[in-house]
């Protein structure tokens, strides 16, 4: 997929935004953008978080052409007041335009003479590029988008057509080799993410609740912004988050684009949690009259985190068998498929699944039709079954019927007593080869007579 990276539609506001969004991707922690109008060489203040350290970092963001050395110099301004002359710190300098070559001098120049207490980093406009490109954000129309070529792994054309089969082996009379596939895969988009949340809810008389948990996990669809509904979501990430790969294009794949930017996204997350964990709670006050409280956690309460845009895949058959169309809609992951729409599982005639009256499905090999067993009606020529509307209309020179039922056989002699004779030498093997005898017979006494 081409990138955009139109940073310049961007608000100063929404460089900003940027930044911080992708230092969240880059794993800093505690990220806080600072009021504008308090801006003293710092625009975000966030920190570095591993097993062995910690320390603040500050984050200066330039949505300009070129940036000079006295944006350093604030900076460091700014880094040593945050320190107040202890501990470690780090200042990075973002911009979507250049640095100025005196700048790289300077900043080398601090890093070597103050390497124990402070470092400096320079992003210009062109790392800032690799990094979206690395963390799929795209600016589309001045918004922040996330646009992403990953799906969740799934079943190859070859392992969708295995369980097909497999289905349709379910049918009673089943014949593989006339089926004809036509498969394209769709890519919805889903938004996944995690949040802890962490909410005090006090009152006069003393903290009455608290609601606390971690990594707790929401999924959205990418085109509505609702949940996304809970089989698809434990099909997909029931057994934890699936293994990832690439969508590669070709014609058979069709990628429907996610819709809404990550701010957006976000929003609607925040209000879904909101929502999802507002209590009511009861307690008594100090003149032990009871009162009812509605706790209803503050967005500052809730960190989102991880999210992640993914395709889920679908994979839509257009099967076709004699003259039969049948269509199969499955979600794929790499070991199962989920149905969400079979007609393998359908009578043609009533509609039916079979799983709703709990029976065996039956196919037609002359005709493709696959029935129920209410419409099936299915009898046998030579052994191999087909529908009645197949044994009565087909010609069934020389071939022996067999008849499932008492009913199948009174309603075909009803159809033979109305045909014609030439149609009853057809249907019927004694009439067809008494009917050759008489006439070889007759034939034979006219040749000898003469
Ligand atoms: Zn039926
Ligand atoms: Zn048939």
């Amino acid at each position: 997929m081409k990138q955009e990276f139109n940073i310049d539609t961007l608000s100063g506001h929404d460089f900003e935004d940027l930044i911080a969004r992708i230092m969240k991707k880059v794993g800093y922690k505690d990220i806080v953008l600072t009021p504008k109008s308090n801006d003293k060489g710092k625009d975000i203040i966030m920190r570095y978080e591993d097993e062995k350290e910690s320390y603040p970092v500050i984050v200066e963001c330039k949505h300009q052409n070129f940036v000079g050395r006295p944006v350093v110099q604030k900076l460091q301004g700014a880094m040593l007041h945050e320190i107040k002359n202890k501990g470690f710190i780090k200042g990075i300098i973002v911009t979507s335009g250049k640095f100025s070559p005196t700048v790289y001098e300077y900043v080398k120049e601090i890093n070597k003479n103050y390497s124990s207490t402070m470092k400096i980093e320079l992003t210009d406009g062109k790392k800032l590029k690799k990094l979206c490109e690395k963390y799929d954000i795209i600016i589309l129309n001045g918004k922040i988008q996330i646009i992403t070529n990953n799906s969740v792994d799934f079943l190859d054309e070859k392992g969708v057509k295995n369980q097909i089969f497999r289905e349709f082996h379910q049918i009673i009379g089943h014949k593989d080799d006339l089926l004809k596939f036509q498969s394209e895969t769709i890519f919805y988009p889903c938004y996944y993410m995690r949040y802890n949340i962490d909410s005090e809810f006090c009152t006069s008389v003393g903290c009455v609740n608290t609601i606390q948990k971690s990594n707790e996990e929401i999924f959205l669809d990418g085109m509505k912004a609702g949940r996304i509904n809970e089989t698809l979501r434990n099909h997909f990430f029931g057994n934890g988050f699936p293994s990832i790969i690439q969508i590669k294009r070709d014609k058979n794949k069709k990628i429907i684009p996610f819709e809404f930017t990550e701010k957006d996204i976000e929003d609607v997350a925040f209000e879904m949690i909101i929502d999802e964990n507002t209590e009511e709670v009861k307690y008594y006050g100090k003149n032990n009259v009871e009162y009812t409280k509605t706790c209803k956690p503050h967005p500052r309460d809730i960190e989102l985190k991880d999210t992640k845009a993914v395709y889920l895949p679908k994979i839509v058959n257009q099967i076709k068998i004699k003259d039969q169309n049948y269509l199969q809609e499955v979600f794929s992951d790499k070991h199962n498929l989920l149905y969400y729409k079979n007609e393998f599982n359908q009578c043609k005639s009533c509609k039916r699944s079979s799983t709703l009256f709990n029976s065996h499905l039956y196919f037609c090999k002359t005709c493709g039709r696959i029935l129920c067993s209410y419409h099936k009606r299915l009898d046998a020529i030579d052994k191999t079954p087909v529908c009645l509307r197949c044994a009565f209309k087909k010609k069934l020179l020389l071939q022996t019927k067999f008849f499932i039922s008492k009913k199948n056989k009174n309603r075909y002699s009803k159809r033979y007593e109305k045909m014609n004779l030439l149609r009853k030498f057809y249907e019927d093997k004694i009439a067809f080869w008494g009917g050759v005898g008489l006439v070889s017979v007759i034939l034979f006494g006219i040749l000898s007579s003469l």
